[in-house]
């Protein structure tokens, strides 16, 4: 509260008759200030908590402390816009700021500005989108390395938007979509369409294809997950064997204990457990102690871009070898160049996919292509 007050004392103390302060909760104060160029703002407000964090020192004595302030701010224009409106954009850019150690001062800009034009234009769309069946499942075949026979395929989602049939790629969607929650819904959407597939594929005389679904992070903090996808599985009788759960390694554990005991049930519950872009968190070891995984998949950011290229070799070759012992089928994802698949061939590595043989494509596509190759 002393902070709070001593805070409120000297941003007044700073600012000139006609600027306005205002705090809105907690530590979220709002200040109306006259605007003469992006260099005289910082400086100003650099200054406001300098002052604010040499203020705290003095009073605590406590030199160990350090403060961090951010700032967002917006330049509102001329044809001023409704004052809560222009609240929002700061507070908009100052809550997608990082958190850094040090005091940070972000401006709204023209590109943060269509930025969210985009994601509103497609938060707006995207329950009409769902209801009308723009979600589509395409599919990347995964091969054997030592056969070059099909593995299974990954699923993956594509929005093409009616009547325009513009593609749209997750890149743009899905994580606006982690954001907002409806990732959810669209996984198990997808997770139905996946199974209703197989299905059919099955009920027209197929030998049955693994298939790998995506689902984002977000579901693991949900007590019902496993038992929704179960459910799913049973009502298409689907074999849960034939259903990969895809979940992306991550570097930000936030409970660590509830990662580890829903993807456990996961594999319990019969699913096959992957985890996807392998080696680019932090803590894939970990995940490999307390986790029963079943797959591995090896990211592309785990071949390529390595500088020191043998020592890039020891790595994967060791992690192939130590997958192998865990009893963990390994697959090389982005795959793109022949010498790569000979360098995994080599490795004992068991899966690839990439564009090497086969881009993601529609399920027409993927029974012709199922159909030619004899499976
Ligand atoms: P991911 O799971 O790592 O999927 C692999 C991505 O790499 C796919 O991009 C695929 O098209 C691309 N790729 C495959 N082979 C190659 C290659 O040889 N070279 C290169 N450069 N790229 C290759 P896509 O389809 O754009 O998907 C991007 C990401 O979106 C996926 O990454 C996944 O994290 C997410 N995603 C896709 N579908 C879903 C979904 O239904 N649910 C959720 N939660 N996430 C999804
Ligand atoms: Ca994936
Ligand atoms: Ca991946």
């Amino acid at each position: 509260n002393n902070l709070l007050i001593s805070m409120a004392r000297i941003f007044r103390d700073k600012l000139s008759e006609e600027e306005l302060i205002t705090r809105s909760g907690g530590d979220v104060f709002y200040l109306l200030m006259s605007w003469n160029g992006r260099d005289v703002m910082t400086k100003r407000l650099m200054r406001m908590f300098y002052l604010i964090e040499e203020n705290f020192r003095f009073n605590h004595n406590k030199a160990m402390y350090r403060l961090a302030f951010k700032a967002g701010v917006y330049e509102i224009p001329d044809n001023a816009e409704n004052p809560s409106l222009a609240a929002d954009k700061a507070r908009y850019i100052n809550r997608r700021g990082d958190r850094y150690a040090e005091s940070t001062v972000n401006y709204f800009t023209e590109e943060i500005k269509n930025l969210i034009d985009r994601e509103n234009d497609i938060e707006n769309r995207m329950e009409a989108a769902l209801e009308n069946g723009e979600f589509r499942i395409y599919f990347q075949p995964k091969y054997y390395l030592e056969t070059e026979e099909i593995a299974g395929a990954e699923a993956l989602v594509r929005w093409v938007s009616t009547p325009a049939g513009t593609v749209t790629p997750p890149c743009d969607f899905i994580p606006v979509f982690e954001r907002n929650g409806f990732i959810t819904k669209l996984d198990f959407h997808n997770f139905k369409n996946v199974c209703q597939m197989i299905k059919k594929w099955e009920s027209m005389g197929r030998v049955p294809l693994p298939v790998s679904v995506n689902f984002s992070r977000n579901h693991l903090s949900n007590p019902d997950f496993v038992l929704t996808i179960s459910e799913i599985a049973d009502k298409y009788k689907v074999d849960r064997k034939m259903l990969e759960i895809e979940i992306t390694e991550s570097a930000v554990f936030d409970n660590e204990e509830l990662l580890i005991d829903s993807l456990n049930a996961l594999h319990d519950a019969g699913f096959r457990l992957s985890i996807d872009d392998f080696g680019t968190g932090y803590s894939s070891l970990n995940m490999l102690k307390n986790i029963s995984v079943d797959v591995m998949k090896m990211d592309r950011g785990f071949f390529v871009n390595s500088t020191d290229e043998s020592k890039s070799r020891l790595v994967i070759s060791s992690v192939t070898k130590l997958a192998k012992d865990l009893g963990i089928s390994t697959v090389a994802e982005g795959v793109e160049t022949k010498e790569l698949i000979d360098f995994l061939r080599e490795l004992g590595c068991d899966i690839v996919q990439g564009y090497y043989y086969s881009k993601p494509m529609p399920e027409n596509e993927l029974m012709l292509l199922l159909k030619n190759s004899g499976s």
